[in-house]
């Protein structure tokens, strides 16, 4: 077998960089990798689907902006109604830091085109009258292109770029005079490759191995719970962001909410075992102390996935390795991959069809800074 591109991983991002790439009107083969076709274990399945603005850094903001026009677009370009709901992120900081810190993210965020208001304790509360504000110096909310969507429905309308599917496991990677050469599947078949594109989410350092390469991307461990409200407040709720970094946003007639766990270990590749604890320990008690329609809840469904963690600067990886330079990244998303899809398919695409990015520079995100330890630090990491 062979084929010019070969793209380990078929969930969000290796279909994402597989659609831009027909869409470019590259005529080359593609095949795609995938070992599980029903996603169940993929970040992209076990996602809270949400797309922010409000990043620290302006690439990052860059990056969702594009997605959010791409998720507006699915209706005319593939009949899918991806259910975006642009109800906006609220960041919550209750100290004079906090607001600081909520300050200098707006204004790189207004400067790349973001639609974010500042809003000070009377404003937050007449605006959203159910919670507390006594503590809060200041909130962020995005007005515009924020919120959340179907995450199934995207990954959907990506799978309908006309490639090759395997249903088969990345086992190995043959490298010869600095290139990726061949593929070695667990079925025992080899495919013969132009360009290697690694999206195999948490499992990219494994992938990154087979051909000498390292990435510090580790499994961090994230449980969702979804919880019934007694008394649930009124009003199109946005995603809000407590000061405690738990978070909450409305999920039909439900609520999803999750935390940064305070420990966050590196987890084995077949923990999905949900930390229950968390909800009783630490999400519940901050909730019901910023709302009082919080304080009467019930779990009805909980579940738990893995970040691809990039331990450098909790930012994605994309692009050649400057070595093997037919290896292309597409890793260590941390929490904001799914969002990232778009602007990250089309950019690998354009490299691949042009040799360099065409319509937004992903050069910064280079593995080079790895090598380098030149972080490019985001701050906004839920
Ligand atoms: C709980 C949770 C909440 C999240 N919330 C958000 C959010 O609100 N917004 C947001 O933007 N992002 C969010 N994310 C992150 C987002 O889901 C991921 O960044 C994104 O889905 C990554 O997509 P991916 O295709 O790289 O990885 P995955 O979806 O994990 O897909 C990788 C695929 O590669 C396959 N694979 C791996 N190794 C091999 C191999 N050797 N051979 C063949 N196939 C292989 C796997 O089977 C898998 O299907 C969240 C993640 C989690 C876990």
């Amino acid at each position: 077998m062979k084929a010019d591109v070969v793209i380990c991983g078929g969930a969000i991002i290796g279909s994402a960089v597989a659609w831009f790439l027909r869409d470019l009107e590259f005529d080359g083969t593609i095949t795609v990798v995938e070992r599980d076709p029903t996603f169940a274990q993929a970040s992209t399945a076990l996602s809270a689907s949400g797309i922010r603005q409000q990043f620290s850094d302006p690439l990052n903001v860059a990056i969702s902006r594009f997605g959010v026009d791409f998720i507006r677009g699915a209706q005319d370009r593939w009949g899918l109604d991806l259910n975006l709901r642009e109800n906006g992120y609220l960041y919550l900081a209750n100290t004079d830091a906090g607001a600081d810190v909520l300050r200098a993210n707006h204004t790189v965020q207004v400067a790349a085109g973001a639609d974010i208001a500042l809003l000070d304790a009377v404003a937050l509360a007449a605006r959203f009258p159910h919670l507390e504000v006594d503590d809060i110096t200041l909130a962020a909310l995005g007005r515009t292109g924020e919120g959340w969507f179907d995450n199934m429905g995207l990954l959907q309308g990506f799978r309908r770029a006309e490639v090759t599917r395997l249903t088969d496991t990345v086992t190995g990677l043959r490298v010869a005079r600095g290139k990726v050469a061949a593929v070695q599947l667990a079925s025992g078949d080899e495919i013969a490759c132009g360009v290697f594109v690694n999206a195999a989410g948490p499992a990219a350092a494994e992938v990154a191995r087979m051909a000498g390469l390292d990435i510090p991307v580790e499994r961090r461990k994230r449980t969702n719970f979804l919880f019934d409200c007694a008394k649930p407040p009124d009003g199109a709720l946005p995603l809000m962001i407590d000061p405690s970094g738990v978070w909450v946003r409305p999920e039909g007639g439900q609520f999803l909410t999750g935390c940064t766990p305070p420990a966050d270990p590196a987890v084995a590749p077949d923990d999905f075992d949900p930390r229950h604890q968390e909800f009783e320990e630490i999400i519940w008690p901050a909730l019901a102390a910023r709302s009082k329609n919080f304080e009467a809840v019930k779990v009805t469904r909980f579940w738990a996935g893995q970040y691809a963690y990039n331990t450098l600067d909790r930012n994605a990886v994309v692009g050649p390795h400057p070595e093997v330079a037919n290896f292309l990244f597409a890793n260590g998303f941390s929490g904001h991959g799914l969002q990232q899809a778009p602007a990250v398919g089309r950019a690998l695409a354009e490299w691949i069809v042009t040799g360099g990015y065409r319509s937004l520079d992903l050069a910064p995100l280079g593995y080079e800074r790895i090598v380098n330890g030149q972080p490019l630090t985001e701050r906004c990491v839920i």
